[in-house]
């Protein structure tokens, strides 16, 4: 209870799928400002940054695969 984060579920904008906030990723998001939340699930996030790659930045969208990793390992994807 470090700071008061908890893990949240977030809904995918892209495939609509749920995914998990972690702590760890608010923590960075915090870190760095973000007041938003992501709209991505790591997979569609890792799409997204690649088929932008050579152009617009725009702020968010920006978490790390291994912070992401830790909610999406716990999470049954069955
Ligand atoms: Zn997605």
């Amino acid at each position: 209870m470090a700071n008061g984060f908890q893990a949240k579920i977030l809904i995918c904008v892209e495939c609509g799928e749920e995914f998990i906030f972690t702590v760890g990723a608010q923590e960075y998001f915090a870190e760095r400002g973000y007041t938003e939340e992501p709209r991505r699930c790591k997979h569609c996030h890792m799409k997204y940054k690649r088929d932008r790659k050579n152009g617009i930045k725009e702020g968010l969208d920006t978490i790390p695969p291994d912070i992401t990793s830790e909610g999406f390992s716990a999470r049954d994807t069955g």
